[in-house]
């Protein structure tokens, strides 16, 4: 089966309006719209060739989305190389060499394919044991990439049952429509995976994001190591990631806060499926910001290591100030019931909010709260989440990890 839609006819010429050659050799795959000369109405995911805006030579193939803007995006950097099924199937090969090269048996829920980050403009699939979900990050991915043959492709180098895809693209966290079994049946309602050997489950059908935040598996082993005999508060919590890895490295007593009782049921759920006895585990539906506020006005309720890991506050550029000021807003209410000596995790999924800016809106959170802190590190996005280096904008995941005094 096609790994890509057929071309609608020969590939369009688009020239850019700018000198945008430079940034595009360096493997930075977007081109916006206002930097096109002109927008040719075409259906979107139109294979495209990028010409320079002096000779008109050819810079880049991709694809065009005219009803976006962002309205192109650079596949190869090759003159000459076909935007054909060979090409497709030679990235998916890569993408899965670079996965079992990270991965053994006892991790196996991994993004297998991070869209740009990967040369797969769009594409991303997360596999989770014996099922895969593939999403397309909007309707110029769709036009390009072929579900089903993508779908096939996985399914046979992975030996795997399911492959459902998610028809909404999106990026963001929250709720999403449901998925579509694309080959094999309808997955089971949670579907088990390994991560770091510890037992979790996936509804890749209703779940956030793909159904669990893989980007975050690091940050949790981060987090696990430094749990033994603290107490831990876990905000926006989801499915209990966090919470499962400081109980198994022995925290004291561990509290999930999240606005989702489903997902909290889903969290002592996998606290239990990992041996875990059921009093070390407290769960608490409830807005994370009013959650502080209750704790900070009683003063015997504190903790030795808090992970803050909200949904994104900013979509859009614009919203950037007003984001900056939640996170200082939450960094600030955490650090008010964190224990002397204790730790303060906090994240932030939005790329649109640099590491610098994020940084800073910590060290105010801190100063806020009349709290001091040293920086004992400053993390991101793993391995299977890889990005062009020279497009920072996709490096979304900042996670900054603070000691209190
Ligand atoms: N840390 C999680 C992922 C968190 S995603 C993990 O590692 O799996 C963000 C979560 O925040 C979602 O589960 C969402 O339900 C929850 N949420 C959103 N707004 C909230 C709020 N105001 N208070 C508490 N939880 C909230």
């Amino acid at each position: 089966m096609p790994l890509l839609q057929p071309p609608p006819g020969s590939p369009l010429e688009l020239r850019l309006a700018r000198n945008l050659v430079r940034s595009l050799k360096r493997g930075q795959p977007w081109v916006f719209a206002d930097a096109l000369r002109d927008l040719p109405a075409a259906p979107p995911g139109t294979p495209a060739i990028l010409l320079d805006n002096k000779k008109g030579r050819e810079i880049a193939r991709g694809f065009y989305d005219a009803s976006s803007p962002l309205a192109f995006r650079a596949c190869t950097l090759e003159p000459d190389q076909p935007l054909d099924d060979d090409w497709a199937a030679a990235g998916l090969a890569r993408a899965l060499a670079l996965r079992q090269a990270l991965f053994d048996e006892t991790t196996t829920g991994y993004r297998l394919c991070n869209g740009e980050g990967d040369g797969l403009p769009g594409l991303v699939c997360d596999v989770y044991g014996d099922t895969a979900v593939i999403q397309l990050d909007g309707v110029g991915p769709a036009g390009f990439w072929q579900v089903e043959g993508v779908a096939q492709w996985v399914a046979g180098a992975l030996s795997l049952r399911c492959v459902t895809w998610q028809p909404q693209g999106r990026r963001s966290r929250g709720p999403a429509p449901a998925g579509q079994a694309l080959v094999g049946p309808t997955p089971a309602a949670r579907i088990p995976f390994l991560e770091n050997n510890i037992r979790f489950t996936v509804d890749v059908m209703h779940g956030q994001k793909t159904g669990f935040y893989l980007d975050q598996r690091d940050n949790r082993r981060r987090i696990g190591r430094l749990a033994a005999g603290r107490r831990v508060l876990n905000l926006f919590g989801y499915t209990g990631g966090f919470s499962v890895y400081a109980g198994l490295n022995g925290a004291g007593r561990v509290t999930t806060v999240d606005l989702a009782e489903p997902a909290l049921h889903v969290a002592d759920h996998h606290w239990q499926l990992n041996g875990l006895p059921e009093t070390g585990h407290q769960t608490v539906v409830a807005d994370a910001f009013e959650f502080l506020d209750t704790a900070a006005r009683r003063k015997q309720e504190r903790w030795d290591l808090i992970v803050v890991d909200p949904p994104s506050f900013a979509p859009s550029q614009e919203a950037v100030p007003q984001a900056l000021r939640a996170y200082q807003k939450l960094v600030a209410a955490s650090a008010s019931v964190t224990a002397p000596a204790g730790l303060l995790a906090a994240a932030s999924c939005s790329s649109h909010v640099r590491p610098d800016a994020f940084l800073t809106a910590c060290e105010e959170g801190i100063s806020i709260a009349r709290r001091r802190a040293t920086l004992l590190g400053s993390f991101g996005q793993p391995a299977d989440h890889p990005t062009p280096l020279a497009f920072p904008e996709f490096r979304y995941l900042k996670f900054v990890l603070l000691r209190l005094e």
